[in-house]
């Protein structure tokens, strides 16, 4: 009985050191490792090309009826840091590319501040259609795309997520939680960090933000360098 009650401590002890040792990491809360009712699984042997093509000409939702092209998402299918926007805008339904127009050119100076480029990080969004005059997502729209970024996310099994804005941060985490509140901090979707920032549209729009999501970036490339 003595032992047992020894090896309870000790195993307190053990988790004690290990949520101090998290604290120190910055790492926040740990919440359920779910996104929305995908589990995130070792997707080892299937390539994105897969993917895109269960995905096909997409008519599970609204969206389909006025988008122009699907935007899969692209980059490096093996990328240590994966980028999660909104959705598709004017530009990027027009070139079926994420994050091509104005606040696409200013994740790509975000991408090349820690010394990376587009074709190293893989970007993709929540939804993959444009929402007509780019209200934001539905919910009916978010959970029928939803299983298609989960297989993306398990197929690249990046290190990090940056979220970029509240609708990828609250997707991918399944909260309500402000992203003033979200940003900067790190969160665990089963065992890949998630990092929540501002997205680049709210950048051009509040250019003195831009400090913070620097903060976060610098955050991101310590981790890769812990990881590496
Ligand atoms: N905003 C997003 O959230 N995603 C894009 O691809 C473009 C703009």
């Amino acid at each position: 009985m003595e032992s047992m009650d020894q090896e309870i401590n000790e195993m307190i002890g053990d988790l004690k050191s290990y949520l101090e040792y998290l604290k120190g990491m910055g790492i926040a809360s740990l919440p359920a490792s779910e996104i929305i009712s995908n589990k995130i699984i070792r997707e080892k042997n299937l390539a994105l090309a897969e993917v895109r093509k269960e995905l096909g000409d997409c008519k599970r939702c609204k969206l389909h009826r006025t988008r122009k092209t699907i935007v899969f998402g692209e980059g490096n299918e093996k990328a240590t840091l994966m980028f999660i926007g909104e959705g598709p805008g004017y530009d990027e339904d027009v070139q079926g590319k994420p994050f091509v127009g104005r606040a696409g050119q200013l994740l790509t100076k975000i991408i090349e501040s820690i010394n990376l480029s587009r074709e190293e990080v893989y970007i993709a969004n929540i939804v993959k259609c444009r929402p007509p005059q780019n209200r934001n997502p539905e919910p009916d729209e978010i959970q029928s795309c939803n299983p298609f970024l989960t297989k993306q996310i398990s197929v690249i099994q990046p290190k990090i997520i940056c979220a970029l804005g509240t609708f990828s941060a609250q997707t991918l985490l399944k909260t309500d939680v402000k992203i003033t509140a979200l940003r900067g901090k790190l969160y665990d979707l089963e065992g890949i960090k998630v990092i929540p920032t501002y997205h680049p549209a709210f950048l051009l729009r509040n250019p003195e933000k831009k400090r913070e999501v620097w903060e976060d970036m610098k955050k991101i490339v310590e981790w890769l360098n812990i990881d590496a």
